[in-house]
Parts: C-alpha cells; structure tokens; sequence
C-alpha cells in the first residue's frame, strides 16, 4: 500500500477559507476528510493517510520569486487595504497591473495566502522527491490560472508551477532512491479542472524548435471544456493540437459542452499514450472540481464522483501507474459537492471504502438534503459525439509516436 501525505494545518486552512471565490471551502473539504476518519497524525498507518503542515521554510516570499516576478511578489503583500476612500491612484494602478480586480480582488490575508498555499504544494513535491511519500495531497493548491506577474481567474498564486519547478530541480534526489536519470527527471502534468490550465502550460510550454537532443522535463496536458465564450479565451494551446504541432509537450484535450464521465473514460486511452509515450518520473494531477454538474462557475460541466470514467475511477487509474503522484485540488464552486468529490479521491489514494453516507460533523448541515458522498451526472446531454472522441483519439495516438521518438532518441 503506497505512502500517503495529506498537506494541512490550521494556518493553511484559515488562509484557503479567505479566498473570495472559495469562501469557506477549505473547512468544508477537510472537515469531511477528517470526519471519515481518512487522516491521521504522526506515523503513517494503512488505510489513512498521515497529515503533515506545509513546511514554514518554503512559505517564503523568496520561494514565490523562483516563479513569480519580485514586483508581484511585493505587490500582493501590500494591496490589501481596505481604506473607505480606496487606494491611492499609484497603488490602484499597480493592483489593476497585477490582476488585483475582477475576478481576482485583493483580499486581507493575500499574502499569508500565497505563501501557505506554495508551501504546501512545495511540501507535497519534496516530499516525493526526498522519497518520503508515494503519493501526496493538497486540496488547496491547484491553482493553474496564475501567472508570473498576474493573478487570473481565482488564482493568485502559481502553486503548480512552483512545485513541479521543485521536481524538476530535486527529483530523484533522495538517497535511497537509485539515479535512474540524475538531474533531469521528468513531470507529466495532468489537469482535470473544466477550465484550461492555462498559467502551467505557458509556464513550461517548450516548442520543439527550442528542443536539443533531450525532451524537456515537463509535458503538460489539459482536459477541459473549450468554448468560444468560456474561461480562459480560446488560444492555439488550448486547442486540439494538430499532429504537425512545434508543442508536443504542451497538450489540450478540449471537450464539447457537458463532458460526462462517459466521454473521460473514452478520451482517457489517450492520457494512457501520452503516460506511456513521455515515462514520467513524477505526476502532478490537478483535480479541479468545477466539472461536476451545477456548479455555478463551470457550468457546462457534466462530470461525477463515481463510476467509470468518474473524478474518482480517473485518480484511480492515475494512481495505478505506480509513479510517485502529486494530488492538487483548483476549481470547485459548490463548496459541498466539491468536498464529496476530494473526500472519494482522498479515500482512494489510501485504498478505503467509505460507504455513501456523510458522517456526522461540524458541517453536516451543508451536505442536505441528501446527506451522500455521490455527486451523480445530470440529465443533461453530453455534446462530445463518438466522432469527436475518435478523431482525438486518433490524433493523440500520432502525438503520443512523436513523443515516444523523442524520448527514447
Ligand atoms: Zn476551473
């Protein structure tokens, strides 16, 4: 049974609930892990996975600076005021060139935030680079929007990055771990969120014009609803890639209005070639929840927790391939429905069946009327036609050969 690591304290907790787009989530989500008994404290035991603080020495503004530019940095430590008058005109500007408005306010705890959430994804990739834990977790991270310089859609910080970036550089470190290939590991980024993972592929989007004898050392694939109309903009990345593409390693798989687990099962083959094609040594998974049905953000979502092709049979077959795996949260408006689905993936990465009943905890009252851990798919129609599905299929099977070439050259 793998080694499982669950990022959390107190401090990150309060931090997460203040995210305006997410208020309270954080609670939510790991008040039912703990209800279910899937945590534990100290040593790790079978069947529970061992909860562990993001370390304080990586939530540092000088951790955030290997990503994120030094004015970013600065600035969202300090436009936080909530003076009645608003800021200063000097600082208003410097918030708009920031991303600080919108969707993407600044918010009293920003700072403390942006420094809890990049420990503790940071804490969960050292800790599979150190070989510490198989498997690892943080349901407050995932936030693939952000950019260097800019907040973006709900994120602030680029907590993926930065974590991959640290696989990338400690990866295959650890003493007891044999140097398969010393100093270059690879990182197969996975993105599960509706939305397009937009900040992680440019940060790492690597043409093959640019490539040398080896491949790089991050591919980037995103699953997620494409539309003329929906977060972010359509752009060539986030598009299906032609065969020909110069980005190989920077990959979408777009889907049509209300993918239900139905057409993930039918495209996962695909993600499988992929996989097979790159041999990854790490796999960073994002697991945004905004593809559940009704969620108020997603809404062209049609996903669910259970059964093939589900959240939860998707973490499953991820888990299956055997290679140390970072788990992250991202998207997930419903604030119940998106700790149901986090609790099911939580309880399969350390291999237990929790029924279908919530426990009853501090937050019992939001998980009415049906008080169940299932989020079901709605009635409405999946526009991803068999056709589609075969024509991504067959596309990705000539990208996959491509990659394959290069690896293995
Ligand atoms: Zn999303």
């Amino acid at each position: 049974m793998p080694t499982v690591a669950y990022i959390w304290s107190p401090t990150l907790q309060k931090a997460a609930d203040a995210l305006p787009a997410n208020l309270n989530r954080s609670s939510l989500v790991h008040g039912l892990a703990q209800s279910l008994d899937l945590l534990q404290v100290g040593v790790a035991e079978p069947l529970r996975a061992v909860l562990l603080p993001p370390d304080p020495s990586l939530a540092t503004a000088e951790e955030l600076k290997r990503y994120h530019s030094p004015a970013y940095v600065g600035s969202e430590g300090s436009d936080a005021s909530d003076s009645s008058d608003g800021p200063p005109p000097t600082k208003r500007l410097r918030s708009e060139k920031h991303g600080f408005e919108h969707d993407c306010p600044a918010f009293p705890l920003l700072h403390e935030y942006s420094l809890q959430v990049a420990a503790a994804t940071l804490t969960a990739c050292r800790l599979l680079a150190r070989g510490q834990a198989d498997i690892t977790i943080n349901w407050d991270g995932g936030r693939h929007h952000a950019l260097r310089s800019r907040a973006s859609g709900f994120c602030y910080v680029a907590d993926i990055v930065l974590g991959i970036m640290l696989l990338t550089r400690e990866g295959k470190a650890g003493p007891e771990i044999p140097r398969i290939r010393p100093l270059r590991p690879r990182v197969l980024y996975l993105d599960f969120d509706l939305h397009y993972g937009d900040g992680v592929a440019l940060a790492f989007h690597s043409p093959t014009s640019q490539l040398k004898a080896k491949p790089p050392q991050v591919l980037t694939l995103s699953v997620h609803h494409s539309a003329p109309a929906f977060f972010p903009p359509p752009s060539p990345l986030s598009l299906l890639p032609s065969a020909t593409t110069t980005s190989p390693f920077t990959l979408s798989i777009p889907l049509l209005a209300y993918p239900s687990r139905a057409t993930y099962a039918a495209i996962f083959p695909s993600v499988e070639r992929i996989y097979q094609a790159y041999k990854p040594d790490y796999v960073v998974l994002q697991l945004g929840a905004d593809g559940l049905p009704g969620d108020p953000i997603g809404q062209w979502g049609n996903w669910s927790t259970h059964g093939e092709g589900s959240m939860l049979w998707v973490a499953e077959k991820v888990k299956g391939w055997g290679v140390p795996l970072c788990v992250l949260g991202g998207g997930g408006y419903k604030n119940a429905d998106t700790a149901r689905a986090w609790a099911g993936v939580t309880a399969a990465m350390v291999g237990r069946d929790i029924g279908d009943d919530v426990p009853h905890h501090e937050h019992f009252a939001e998980y009415a009327p049906s008080f169940t851990l299932g989020v079901e798919e709605g009635k409405v129609k999946d526009e991803n036609t068999t056709e589609y599905i075969t024509a991504i299929n067959e596309r990705f099977k000539a990208l996959s050969d491509r990659i394959a070439t290069i690896v293995n050259a």
